[in-house]
């Protein structure tokens, strides 16, 4: 089986959604010690890989170092629209912003809460990151008058052409999805990643789509590893390849 975990921030207020910075070292030094990371499409004896969503700029910041320092692998899903070239912002002005206030606006220009193609294009080059297309505006798929294609497609080519760097991962922007949207993601993605708390028997995932664990509001470091916590993800996995489900 293969383990996906999903994680956003690190030291937010969005606490459902984010990990305190020294949570974060304990949990990744544990999963150095009992796994071996990997990209979408590897293979590994007893694997795992870790994926962070939004690209925001406290990946760079918190996460991107201690993946050199543990030597792990993330993939990172990023939503193309709100990616600035470069910025001068500083520091502790890009992790200044409350979760809320991210999106709101021209923040994401004016505060650089998010990674630049400089630092995605960093991260890359070090061999410690992968990137997924999260979309190109961070939109749930299923809203009436969404456009697909640029959403799914034209955010893929825009990743591609600014990191020189194939993107084969799609990462669905709140785990979303309609037939219409994991049909044409699947023809341009060969990974494409939802949520739902249940393991992937391969990187063909369940009905086409990879499933991934909750590593948010960690409570302890080894809290997904507990015997209890990985009977209930086998559990789930074992009715999803029942149902044969999505
Ligand atoms: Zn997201």
């Amino acid at each position: 089986m293969i383990p996906v975990v999903m994680y956003h921030h690190i030291n937010s207020d969005d606490l459902p959604l984010s990990n305190t910075e020294g949570m974060m070292e304990a949990h990744l030094r544990l999963v150095a010690e009992r796994y071996t990371s990997v990209f979408p499409g590897q293979d590994a004896a007893n694997p795992i890989c870790l994926t962070f969503d939004d690209a925001y700029y406290d990946f760079y910041h918190y996460v991107f170092p201690l993946l050199k320092k543990y030597r792990l692998k993330a993939l990172l899903a990023v939503p193309s629209a709100y990616i600035l070239d470069d910025t001068d912002a500083e520091p502790s002005t890009r992790l200044s912003l409350k979760h809320r206030e991210i999106y709101k606006g021209d923040h994401w220009r004016t505060h650089a809460p998010f990674c630049t193609y400089a630092e995605l294009r960093e991260m890359v080059q070090s061999g410690h990151v992968a990137v997924a297309s999260h979309s190109m505006n961070h939109v749930n798929l299923t809203d009436e008058g969404i456009d697909l294609e640029q959403e799914i497609v034209t955010s893929k080519i825009i990743l591609e052409e600014k990191l020189g760097f194939r993107v084969d991962s799609f990462v669905l922007p709140y785990g979303k999805y309609n037939a219409a949207a994991v049909a044409l993601a699947r023809e341009h993605y060969p990974y494409v990643f939802r949520i739902g708390n249940a393991l992937n028997p391969s990187w063909e995932g369940i009905g086409g789509l990879i499933y991934r664990i909750k590593g948010d509001a960690l409570r302890t470091p080894d809290e997904l590893f507990k015997p209890l916590k990985q009977l209930g993800f086998w559990f789930k996995t074992i009715v999803k390849l029942l149902k044969g489900e999505q």
